[in-house]
Formats: structure tokens, sequence, C-alpha cells
């Protein structure tokens, strides 16, 4: 739909990087309008996974598939910020841009080894970032380092009067000395987060970095997210719902894509949106404006709009409990092979891949992804940091002491 069309402005996040300085190499592949976990449904083809080409997983692999050929096994990088997530690992960048509406930066981040941040919601401007769902959509950090991170969010965050959801006090720079008290921590680990499809890799490093806390004097103790279980279908209503609003805007007159059928007007928006679109954003819009039917909008947008204030509640309690920080795994396994990922249900593969991130989405959060450590496969494999409201200084102090 957008192909060969230049915008007329500078995001907000650009434009502050710009005037800093920075030096901007290029766009970088995505999900076609960041539908997706995989980067494998963007128009410009899926994006490979620099770690596909480690020594280490490339004997591995030899060894597994005896006269596969090599080059059909590349791995996926996740998504749907892949591309960002690929040029960071692979050292092309000091630090890549994405967005993050239910996880598309730090699921990539896992991937491929690199730091992936989701900011608080409103910490940073969503002026010029082309939306997903507008309340949960933030721009995110891919970086080497949590270091690095801090040091792009401090260029970015603030009050932006082009995005009213931006907060109004101003922000004090992020500087990050190494966390001395850790031992003053109390970490909590989510007990509906060790899922029956989790890993047991990631679980394995999950629990010995529960263990790395408490052997440094941190409180490390099992919390509830009781509606988590909700999440991922409450995330879809909502999702899907304002998908079909704000795609309404892609018809052929405003921006991009327009078709040669000429008509009438409705079939030219038909056959251009047909055209423009993938099925994964055409399936979104067809579901979102199914739930916002005038018979289904109570049962449907309406609910699902109650149990998000629920789950966004549920971390309202575990932090005024006094819990600091969750430590999470960030996705259910390391990087998987493109022909494994499409062999499913894309979709629903899709949805899976998104269960320890959108919650925090949904709540408005912080969290960060930092790399752990190699799977027996040498692939990275990263753990989820999820923190209070605008505490994003403390979190990341706290992720820079892990990783
Ligand atoms: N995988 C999720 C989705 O497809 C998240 C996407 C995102 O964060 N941009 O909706």
């Amino acid at each position: 739909m957008l192909k060969g069309y230049v915008p007329p402005y500078n995001a907000t996040v650009v434009q502050k990087l710009l005037d800093k300085g920075a030096v901007l190499m290029g766009k970088t592949n995505l999900d076609e309008f960041a539908m997706g976990s995989g980067s494998t449904d963007g128009v410009f083809g899926p994006v490979k996974n620099p770690w596909s080409y480690s020594k280490q997983y490339r004997e591995k692999r030899k060894q597994k598939a005896h006269g596969e050929n090599e080059d059909s096994n590349w791995l996926i990088t996740g998504g749907s910020s892949g591309g960002s997530a690929a040029a960071v690992a692979a050292f092309t960048c000091f630090a890549a841009l994405g967005s993050d509406t239910g996880g598309s930066t730090r699921n990539p981040a896992a991937h491929c080894g690199v730091v992936g941040f989701k900011p608080s919601y409103g910490l940073v401007s969503r002026h010029g970032l082309i939306p997903l769902v507008n309340s949960m959509d933030v721009p995110g950090i891919l970086t080497r380092c949590v270091d690095d991170a801090a040091i792009v969010l401090g260029m970015l965050a603030g009050h932006d009067p082009k995005d009213s959801t931006t907060i109004q006090d101003p922000v004090k720079p992020f500087t990050l000395p190494t966390f001395a008290d850790v031992n003053k921590l109390c970490i909590g680990i989510p007990k509906e987060y060790l899922a029956p499809e989790l890993s047991s890799e990631v679980r394995s490093f999950w629990s010995k970095a529960a263990n790395l806390f408490e052997s440094e004097g941190a409180k490390v103790i099992e919390v509830s997210l009781p509606h988590t279980s909700y999440s991922i279908v409450c995330y879809h209503v909502l999702c899907t719902s304002e998908v079909a609003s704000n795609m309404a805007r892609f018809d052929g007159l405003e921006y991009g894509h327009r078709c040669d059928i000429n008509v009438s007007t409705e079939a030219m928006y038909a056959a251009t949106r047909r055209e423009g679109f993938n099925d994964v954003v055409r399936g979104r819009i067809l579901s979102g404006n199914f739930f916002l039917l005038k018979e289904n909008y109570e049962n449907y947008f309406i609910k699902a709009q109650k149990v998000r204030r629920l789950i966004a509640n549920d971390f309202v309690n575990v932090f005024n409990s006094g819990v600091d920080v969750l430590l999470t795994p960030t996705t259910l396994s390391e990087a998987v092979p493109y022909l494994e990922f499409i062999k499913e249900d894309n979709r629903t593969r899709s949805a899976q891949d998104d269960i320890f991130t959108q919650a925090v989405n949904m709540a408005g959060l912080p969290a960060v992804s930092v790399p752990v450590a190699l799977s027996n496969q040498g692939l990275p494999i990263g753990l989820q940091f999820i923190g209070r409201a605008f505490c994003d200084q403390q979190l990341l102090k706290i992720a820079k002491w892990f990783e």
C-alpha cells in the first residue's frame, strides 16, 4: 500500500535523532504494517537472522540435517521489527528503531541476541509512527547493550505537542550507574508465565537468572498475574478493532497505491485495498470490523476493554505489593528456521509468540529484553524485565546490572 510513498514529514523520533546529529543509514524491513511476530510477511520478503550464518549454528545444522540444502534452513529474526534487530545484530549500525505494540521490539531482540527496549506508553512520541493499535503502540529501541539503549532513550524521551499522550513533566537525563543495591531489590516471577510451550532451555536460563539475583541478596518471589490467560484473546480483539479503524485511511485516495479500476469510488476502494494489503492485514481488518459491528460491540470490544483493565490491574497489584521488577522469558524458544515457522498456521504461531510480551503493552509498562546466553544450538536467548510505569530508568539500571 505504501510502496514508493515518501512521507512529507519526519516522525518526531527521527527528527530528534537528526537534531542531535545522528546519521540515519536507512529504513529496515518488517512485517507489513507491523503485524506479525516473524518478520516473514514483509513487502520486501522475509528477514533473515544473521545468526543463521554463525559457525556454531551451521555446524550443528550440518550434523542434524545431513544433505539438507544449507541455504534453506536460515532462521527467522522474530518480529515484527526484525530488520531493525538484524541490522544491530550484524553490527551495521549503533542502534535501530522499531515499534512495539505487542512485543515487536522485544521478540526480535531476543531472537537476534540484542537488547530490545519498549519504553512506558507516553514517554516517547508516536507522532509519525504508522499506527497499529494507538492505545498500545510505542517506538522501540534496539541496541547491543543496555547503556546504548539508555543513550537513545535520553534523546527521544519527553513531551511532544504533536502527541497528546506524551507526558507533560520534564524528563530527567537517563544515566545508568551499575546497580549497587541489588540486595534491596524485590524480583517477581509470575507463575502464569511458566507456559507449557516454554522450551526447557529458556526455562532453565530463566531460573538461573532468578538464582543469580537471589545469590546477590535480592528477594525473589513468585507472584500471580491472574488474568494472564485472557490476554492473547483480549489483545487480538482490541488490536483488530483498532486496525479496522486505522486502516480506513488507506483508501487509494490519500496514500500510496491506487488500483486501475475506475467504475465507481467504492469499487476503487475495494480493489485498491485488495491489491495493497497482504492477507494478514486484510484478515485483521475483517475481524476488527466484525467485533465493531453494532450487535457485537458490547460483547467483544467493550468486554475486551474491561478485561484489559483487569490485566493492567494485575501488574499494578504486584508492583503495589513491593515488587520492583518482574523477570520473565521474552519468547518461548530460540529462533526457529523459516521453513518451520511457515509450516504451522502463521497466525496462530504469531499469536503464541507474543505470550510473554503483549500484556505489558495493554498495561502501558516499560519492558526490556536482554540477551542471556546461547542455546545448545548456539543461538541467543533473551529474558524480559518488566518495570513500573515511568520507572524506565530503574528498569534499565537493573537490566544493565544483569547483562
Ligand atoms: N505480534 C503482534 C501482532 O502481530 C505484535 C505486533 C507489534 O508489536 N507490532 O499484533
